[in-house]
């Protein structure tokens, strides 16, 4: 029988979960404002019967209990059936983990000991996995990572220019977001094999937003850093910054450093620069020129970039563009590709407008394709291939 997997990705105030048997999704939902105000959405993907209802606030308490309230809905959808696997997505897999993770009482050790990479996310992830470990003591546990995919990064793209005792500590440009990309080169090796051997780079622009350099199916670069702050502008989080504005912030603005973690993971890109929204469809249905800009400052960035990693790459064959605002936004795309022709880069804007797969204008040099992302898709392969091991 095709095994029942459980896809969790537990943040600091959500857990969004899939269901699925084999291939097939069974229902997909989340609860979010963990802590606060628990709220869960459900669909069932096989009845169409949908849940929308806040949770009481024990039921949301913690992560642990949230999954505790999901039990019941979990096993009505399933039946007779039980939970084979659970496969979480796990951001920081530190120096050591290049490749998905069965979770024991040793990894989850190990696990813990990568928080001080990533404070605002690893514990999060690791208290769904308690959660997890709990609710489904039987079923298989798998640790996916973000930073895995990014793992055989050539050196120089892999340090900065520290003293070398900070390298081997494990202060590097780990990259993130490593799910989609994988998810994005097996779409390709599958059903595009001549794009998948060629250099290509992936935009991945949602509200975390970065991009990645691939050749031969392997990661090579990604404009994330040792944290997940580092590159293009965000929804919130600021992107490339000179560290001598965090000296500022720190010694003559005389804030802390909890501030200036507020500050540079939830007001700054495009949020803070709009003083709007941080949401690409608020800022770009806007008359306000606070929204044109901080969009241009996106492009720029995206554009920047771009031509940085077609250097490193040595040439370009291939640009896929993926996550919400890589997927739906004709105008983010069409600005992003404008004027590129010097790089031998034409989009087609009818292609562009009708959401084509492949929008590239014939006689492009480089392929332009618009493929939506699937993490969880990767996590569940991930999980199916240790449960056959
Ligand atoms: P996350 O990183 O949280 O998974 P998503 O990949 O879902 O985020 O992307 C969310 C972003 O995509 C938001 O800024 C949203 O406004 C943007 N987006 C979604 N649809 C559109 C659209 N049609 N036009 C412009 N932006 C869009």
């Amino acid at each position: 029988m095709a095994p029942v997997i459980l896809v969790l990705n537990s943040g600091s105030s959500s857990i969004k979960f899939t269901l699925y048997a084999g291939t097939q999704v069974l229902l997909r939902g989340q609860v979010s404002g963990l802590g606060a105000e628990p709220h869960l959405t459900l669909k069932s993907h096989v009845s169409g019967e949908a849940v929308d209802r806040a949770l009481n606030r024990e039921e949301g308490e913690t992560h642990a209990a949230a999954l505790s309230a999901l039990l019941p809905l979990l096993e009505a959808e399933l039946g007779r059936r039980h939970v084979d696997a659970v496969g979480h997505r796990v951001v920081h897999g530190g120096i050591t983990y290049s490749a998905p993770l069965r979770i024991t009482e040793n990894a989850l050790y190990k696990l813990r000991s990568l928080i001080p990479l990533a404070p605002l996310h690893q514990p999060h992830n690791l208290a769904g996995v308690e959660a997890a470990r709990a609710a489904f003591p039987k079923a298989l546990q798998v640790a996916c990572f973000d930073t895995a995919f990014h793992r055989k990064h050539p050196w120089v793209n892999d340090t900065f220019a520290l003293p070398r005792s900070y390298y081997d500590e494990g202060v590097r440009r780990y990259g993130f977001h490593g799910l989609s990309y994988e998810f994005i080169c097996s779409h390709l090796r599958e059903r595009m094999p001549e794009a998948y051997a060629g250099r290509v780079v992936v935009a991945h622009l949602g509200n975390g937003a970065s991009m990645c350099a691939i050749r031969d199916g392997q990661s090579i670069g990604s404009t994330m850093g040792f944290t997940a702050l580092d590159g293009l502008p965000m929804g919130t989080r600021c992107g490339q910054l000179d560290p001598g504005v965090v000296l500022y912030l720190l010694t003559t603005k005389g804030m802390t450093a909890e501030e200036v973690s507020d500050l540079l993971y939830k007001n700054a890109g495009l949020k803070g620069l709009s003083g709007i929204s941080q949401d690409m469809r608020t800022l770009s249905e806007s008359d306000d020129p606070r929204a044109a800009e901080a969009i241009e400052y996106f492009v720029f960035r995206i554009r920047r970039e771009l031509g940085a990693m077609a250097a490193v790459l040595g040439g370009l064959d291939t640009i896929v563009f993926t996550g919400g605002i890589g997927e739906n936004s004709i105008p983010i795309r069409e600005k992003v590709c404008d004027d590129l022709d010097w790089l031998g880069l034409k989009i087609d804007r009818d292609r562009n407008e009708a959401q084509e797969q492949d929008i590239s204008a014939p006689g492009s040099a480089i392929r332009v394709l618009v493929i939506p992302t699937n993490e969880e898709e990767m996590i569940r392969r991930h999980t199916e291939a240790l449960l056959q091991v």
